[in-house]
Parts: C-alpha cells; structure tokens; sequence
C-alpha cells in the first residue's frame, strides 16, 4: 500500500498538538536529549517526508532507525497517535526508495525461510561449541563484522543446537478432560533461541486440558521485518500464517512471544492489512490470538499443586513493551507468577521501561542499548532476585547479557518455565 495512504499517515499526523508529552516518556530521548529523537520529531520528519519536503534518504531513516518502537510515546499521546506506526510506515518507505542488498538476504531470503533460518542458528551454534566464537573475538577477527555487530555479537552466545520444533510433536494431545484446541505460534525467537520455553508452553498447556497442534509450515511473525522497514515482506508472511492458522479448527492461537502476539494482534492486522482483501480473514485469525499468560490466568484459571517448601525464590518480572505497552498486558504474567507455590514475587523499579533489546536494536545500536539496558539492570538488582522472568525472547536474550555484564547471580526465564518446574517437581532454583 503507498505511504501516504497508509491510515496513520493520512489520518494521524495532523493530531500532533506538539505537548512534548512523548518526549518526556521516550527512553532514547532521554539518552540522546536531541529533538530528531524525539517521537514528536518523528512525527514531523514523516509529515515532512509525506508533503515531500525531505527526501526519503538514509540519513532520514537513520534518525527514525534510532527509535525502539516500544511504543512509550503511543500509550502516552493524548491526541491518540501511533506514533510507532508512523515510523516503521516511514522506514518502509524509505527503503523502497534505498533497499540494501544486505537486508535482502536476511530478510527476504534468510527470514522468510524457517529451513535457512535453522541452519543458519544451528552453524551459529557449532561455532560457538567448538569455541569459534570466542577465538574470533580473543584474535580480533570478530572486528571485521559490519557495524556495530563487532561488538553486539557477544549478546548472540548460547544459541541451541536443536530447535524446539525438531523435539515437539505436531499434535500434542490434552492431559485428562480435553478444554480447548489451541494453535501454539511457535515464533523464531523460542524456536531457535529458547526451545526450553516452547517445551514448557506444550507441557503446561496439555496439562491443563489443552489439545497443542504445532503447525509445520507456520513462518516468522514479521516483527523483525516490520522494524527493518520491510512492511510488504511481513504482509506476506502474515498472510501466509493466516491462512495456515485459519486452516485448523482452532478455539484459540496462543503465544508465548510478546513480539508474536502483537504482530498478530486486531490492531497490527489493522496497520498491517487494513483496506485489504484479506482483511476480514485477518481479523478472524487474530480474534483467536491470545498471549499465554493471560490464557493461562483469564481463560483456565491455571491451579499449581501446593507443597511443602524450605525456602521461597524471589522472582522479578521485567515487562516486555510488546505486551504492555503494544497489548496492555501487566498483570496476566505477574498473577501467573504468583500462583507458583515456591515464589515469592518481587516488583522491580520501572519494570515497564524498555531494556534496550528491542529484537535487533541491541545489534544494530549496541551503545544505546546498552546505556538503556544498564539502567534496567540497575533497577532489577534493586530487587535480589534470584530470578528475572520476562515473556519476549529478545528481552530474554538482552536481559541475560545485561546480567553477565553485571556479574550477577540469576536466571533470565520466561514464567512458564518455572510453572512447569513446579509442576513436574523440579526445584524453581534448579
Ligand atoms: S504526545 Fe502526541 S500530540 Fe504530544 S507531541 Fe507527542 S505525538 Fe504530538
Ligand atoms: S517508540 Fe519508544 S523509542 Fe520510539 S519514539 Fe516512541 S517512546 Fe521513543
């Protein structure tokens, strides 16, 4: 769809009454105190690009590819401006007019093909097994990387050998009295970074009366493209999971992705396809998405057997922006949390403030994040926990570097990973 059709753009731009009030919530405003980062500047930069008074050059998106889109600035703005959906409209637009041969490979060809996708995840962790990854980093060989991945490749270790969808079954029926039918969006992140996540979700879900199909061709959800300017490449991939989801006779699609279950939410249909054929196909399909927590908590009314414990772990809870901010998910993950006999739950300090990680944000702007990400670690610290749950596998994976860096003794896990250690009786601290 042209850029200037798109309804933020046509409709939203001329709302902006200039309060500043965006300026003052945006945690890259606050680091780099400079107006062409601020949402409100973003804001004219697209209306400039719009009314043609700024060509669609990279300079342009550079200043717009500093933004997280947390959507901070959004959930903040009085006049009700998406002020996220403005930007990645603008990126998109801009790189129609200055595609990279570079984002083509990745997001074209590499990110549109789950088979690529793994084996690129699975050489990734044969180079770091066989220690490839530190010798290139201990030689300096890791400073011929492009940008800032010379640096940022540090956030990328640990990665899995075997995805979550090679040790997951398709069907996975109900444990007991089967509830529900559920479609589980196994996104890429839990796939191929956190199959432990995946596996738990299956086991935690069977458990309580649901029948898990794990469609086989199901693809990414687009977030990464959406963010990398490539709105048309994840239009097609939301239409192909559409139409793959649409398929089954499913009650519910449920995801254990923060970043998933926003690209799938009504409202990003609505940016995404809005005016378009498939449309009302979308808004079918995005009526059955749910995240898992809320599901969890709102729909099952989860229970988790009482027991005998010595001694509670303390858990804090970092929000992911996809699911607070994007969907207004705050409390599902901490009541989900709360239920699990041998916690004892403890609010960190802004835990609603982003950490930086913002899928490959951490990649492409390392200082930033990083400066964004000590903050959090600052106030995660605060709580002595011995766990930080979050939902969103891209915080998980900035969270677990911020806790390296920081020398500091705790877990990085997602909340259904410990219900199901409570459930199968393993030790929360194991
Ligand atoms: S909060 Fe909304 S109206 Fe106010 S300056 Fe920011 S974008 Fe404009
Ligand atoms: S989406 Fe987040 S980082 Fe981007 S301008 Fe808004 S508040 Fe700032």
């Amino acid at each position: 769809m042209e850029f200037k059709k798109l309804p933020p753009v046509k409709e939203q731009i001329m709302k902006c009454v200039r309060c500043g009030k965006c300026r003052s919530v945006c945690p890259v405003f606050s680091e780099i105190r400079n107006e062409t980062a601020a949402p409100r500047g973003h804001v004219f930069m697209v209306q400039m690009l719009r009314d043609g008074k700024v060509e669609p050059e990279k300079a342009v998106y550079e200043k717009l590819g500093n933004c997280l889109l947390c959507e901070t600035c959004s959930i903040n703005c009085p006049s009700g401006i998406d002020v996220h959906e403005l930007n990645a409209a603008a990126r998109s637009y801009i790189y129609e007019n200055k595609p990279s041969t570079t984002k083509e490979l990745v997001f074209d060809t590499l990110w549109t093909k789950p088979g690529l996708l793994k084996t690129s995840t699975w050489i990734m962790s044969g180079v770091q097994k066989l220690g490839l990854q530190t010798f290139a980093r201990n030689t300096g060989l890791t400073k011929i990387l492009p940008g800032d991945l010379s640096r940022a490749e540090k956030i990328m270790s640990g990665v899995p050998s075997r995805s979550a969808r090679s040790q997951l079954k398709r069907v996975n029926p109900a444990q007991g009295e089967k509830k529900f039918t559920v479609g589980y969006f196994l996104g890429c992140g839990t796939d191929l970074l956190n199959p432990e996540i995946a596996k738990a979700t299956v086991d935690v879900l069977t458990r309580n009366g649901c029948e898990v199909i794990i469609p086989k061709d199901a693809k990414c959800c687009g977030m990464p493209h959406v963010a990398n300017g490539k709105l048309d490449t994840a239009r097609r991939l939301a239409v192909h999971n559409i139409k793959i989801y649409n398929s089954f006779n499913l009650d519910y699609i449920i995801s254990d992705c923060a970043s998933c279950s926003s690209a799938l939410s009504a409202k990003h249909m609505e940016f995404l396809l809005g005016g378009l054929k498939i449309e009302d196909e979308a808004q079918q399909f995005a009526g059955k998405v749910m995240d898992l927590t809320q599901f969890l908590v709102e729909v099952l009314d989860i229970k988790i057997p009482e027991k005998n414990i010595d001694e509670l772990t303390r858990v804090t809870y970092h929000d992911p922006c996809h699911l607070a901010n994007a969907q207004g998910i705050k409390q599902a993950p901490r009541e989900l949390l709360k239920r699990i006999p041998e916690v004892e739950f403890v609010e960190m300090p802004e835990a609603n403030r982003c950490c930086g990680g913002s899928g490959t944000y951490s990649l492409t702007h390392y200082d930033l994040s990083m400066k964004i990400l000590d903050r959090k670690m600052d106030n995660a610290m605060t709580t002595g926990a011995k766990k930080l749950a979050t939902c969103c596998p891209s915080c998980s994976m900035q969270l677990k570097y911020g806790v390296e860096r920081c020398h500091w003794q705790c877990e990085v896990v997602h909340p259904v990973v410990l219900v199901s250690r409570s459930y199968r009786q393993l030790p929360v601290r194991s």
